[in-house]
């Protein structure tokens, strides 16, 4: 992962197709209105409406109830120890923090302790993805649900060398690879990080440098991934490459308040409310809360669906990312996880969140 700085630029700008340009300009246009947004957000903090300020202090009573009874559960899933480096998180970590339409942040728990977001890296590659070279990239990778686990080797074989979907492992590893897309590992690297801190205006997010070199150090099946995909010419850069930036994205470090900030332009039709110019287009971001309703959960989607209701993303770090379109970013951390490597306390919170919020896309 050695290169150039990971801010250099990834490109000459006349090389770059328009939709790039159009977030670069974002990204400018953000840094210089943050100043101005914070005090924004503040100010609608301070001051919500009669309607919204019953629905925070709604939102609030519900948020404290769950953390509440979230501490006390006894079963609380096995922590991820794969990644060793994973196996260090305290199973009795708890956090939760929703970001609603207005700004309005609700907080409970460890809500500022940063953990390894892992996959949930995933959504926002692929919304980097999708801004770099667009529909081209579903020539690369499926938008079906895997039934199998996030790791399967068997259906690549299947389908050859084609991922299912950009949530599995292989299907991001693809997504990667097009993020790489002939630059040096770390200026990917460093777009996808800056990627990061513009849509959570947080320039204090950072690659745990411990979990990248654990995952690089034991992450075989993910190089048996790559190098099937390679053989049918699914991955065209160096695979060492792509896994390098994917093992180091998987290990992004961000805390409930971070991640709840960065999924907000998911709830808001691809307009993040921190940033001039908007993120993604209502119809991507409506596609990407699609995905991550039928394939975010991997073999547990479709009891995620069921249960919760909402779009959701989840690591083996036990973060999960939901969002209740047009209502609220959700983020949610707790380290166990159940059979298909999903946050166990983090989906029965979800749960009750959905219901008490009636905020299921499903209806009441
Ligand atoms: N980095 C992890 C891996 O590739 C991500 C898996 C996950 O969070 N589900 O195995």
């Amino acid at each position: 992962m050695r290169g150039r700085s990971a801010h250099s630029r990834s490109g000459s700008i006349s090389s770059r197709p328009a939709e790039v340009l159009r977030l670069e300009a974002s990204f400018q246009a953000a840094r210089r209105s943050r100043i101005v947004c914070r005090c924004a957000l503040l100010w609608t903090s301070e001051r919500p409406t009669t309607e919204s300020g019953a629905l925070v202090s709604k939102l609030e009573t519900v948020v404290k109830d769950i953390v509440d009874e979230m501490r006390g559960r006894p079963h609380r899933g096995e922590v991820a120890s794969y990644i060793p480096e994973l196996a260090r998180a305290d199973p009795k970590a708890f956090g939760l923090v929703v970001v609603d339409a207005d700004g309005h942040v609700v907080a409970a728990g460890d809500a500022d302790t940063p953990f390894s977001i892992q996959s949930i890296s995933k959504v926002f590659t692929l919304t980097l993805a999708l801004g770099k070279i667009g529909d081209r990239l579903w020539t690369r990778v499926g938008r079906e649900p895997s039934g199998s686990r996030f790791n399967s080797i068997v259906q690549l074989e299947y389908e050859r060398g084609i991922p299912r979907n950009p949530f599995i492992n292989a299907g991001a590893i693809a997504v990667t690879d097009a993020i790489v897309a002939g630059h040096q590992p770390r200026e990917a690297l460093g777009e996808i990080l800056r990627f990061m801190r513009f849509v959570a205006a947080d320039d204090t997010i950072v690659i745990d440098d411990a979990v990248a070199a654990s995952e690089q150090r034991t992450g075989f099946r993910n190089v048996a991934l790559a190098n099937y995909m390679k053989s049918f010419g699914v991955i065209e850069n160096p695979v060492e490459f792509t896994l390098g930036v994917y093992f180091h994205h998987c290990a992004i470090a961000m805390s409930c308040r971070q991640l709840a900030m960065a999924g907000r332009f998911l709830a808001h039709f691809g307009h993040n409310p921190s940033t001039v110019l908007p993120v993604a287009t209502p119809e991507r971001a409506r596609r990407i809360n699609a995905l991550m309703l039928t394939c975010g959960h991997y073999d547990g989607s479709g009891e995620f669906a069921y249960r919760v209701g909402l779009p959701g993303k989840s690591g083996v770090g036990g973060g999960i990312l939901a969002i209740a379109p047009g209502k609220a970013s959700i983020a949610v951390w707790s380290p166990g996880l159940d059979a298909s490597g999903n946050s166990q306390l983090g989906q029965l919170a979800l749960e009750r969140l959905s219901k008490r919020m009636e905020w299921s896309i499903f209806g009441a």
